[in-house]
């Protein structure tokens, strides 16, 4: 059975005490619902006021990056054990990071082992552009992205390791992909890839959470295919009745596929 894992990433959004203010409008809201995954990722500084906030709620507090290198002269960057210290998970290789500041499949791979190594929980950010997406080359580009940010993780090592599929095009512009689309790259790309990587068990458990313009309205579809076993929220995840909305279907279709089981 399916349990699903609905992350919020605020990004550059929310000073400390608008994030107060958010998760006090929020955690309400999703009291109660306690087969879903919950995650937010705050901006660096407002993160331990959430861990604060969030204590005993279930819901899981984030961070957006991290930097490979343990510690020393890197102004501005925060090191794997520093994160880990006031949290328990980190996403990597967002597309924003790749596009504003030069993130590349080998940097992704260094950041996603640093993580593991100091015992972070990893959503490692995959997906192709536009024009990519116009010529045909979303399954090489997957590939490729997949093939070489998990490069040497081992079998055990993914067990702390989702994937988030984002079609880059589909991010913050209101057009999400098509449900059946989105989890034909899920099922026939990056499934058979962790499954040649990892192995056939490992890879069923691991969870592919689709990104991109994932709204309260469209979740419910969007949970009820083969292969999406979550989402990474970006827009939503900044209203406390959408983030509580999509975080509901996904409740539903767990509760659905189990009645079906
Ligand atoms: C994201 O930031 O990862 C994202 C998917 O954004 P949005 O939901 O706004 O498209």
């Amino acid at each position: 059975m399916r349990r699903f894992f609905v992350a919020g990433n605020w990004k550059m959004n929310k000073t400390i005490a608008e994030a107060r203010d958010l998760m006090n409008a929020m955690l309400p809201l999703l009291a109660g619902i306690d087969n879903v995954d919950i995650a937010i990722t705050p901006v660096y500084l407002a993160v331990p006021a959430m861990v604060e906030q969030c204590r005993s709620t279930g819901v899981k507090v984030g961070a957006q990056n991290l930097f490979w290198e343990a510690s020393g002269a890197y102004t501005g960057e925060v090191a794997a054990a520093m994160v880990a210290e006031v949290c328990d998970f980190v996403i990597v290789g967002h597309s924003e990071r790749r596009k504003y500041f030069g993130e590349t499949d080998e940097t992704v791979n260094r950041r996603l082992k640093a993580a593991l190594e100091v015992g972070l929980e990893v959503i490692v950010c995959i997906g192709e552009t536009l024009e990519e997406n116009e010529a045909g080359l979303t399954a090489a580009v997957v590939t490729r992205q997949l093939t070489e940010g998990l490069a040497g993780i081992t079998e055990a090592q993914a067990a702390a390791v989702t994937i988030a599929y984002e079609p880059v095009w589909a991010i913050g512009t209101g057009r999400a992909a098509t449900p059946e689309d989105a989890n034909r790259v899920h099922r026939d790309v990056i499934r058979p890839l962790l499954v040649a990587q990892f192995g056939e068990a490992r890879a069923e458990q691991m969870r592919i959470q689709y990104g991109g313009s994932v709204t309260a309205e469209n979740a419910h579809e969007l949970f009820s295919m083969s292969d999406i076993d979550g989402a990474l929220v970006g827009g939503a995840s900044l209203k406390a009745d959408s983030f509580a909305g999509i975080v509901k279907a996904a409740s539903l279709v767990a509760i659905a596929d189990r009645r079906a089981s």
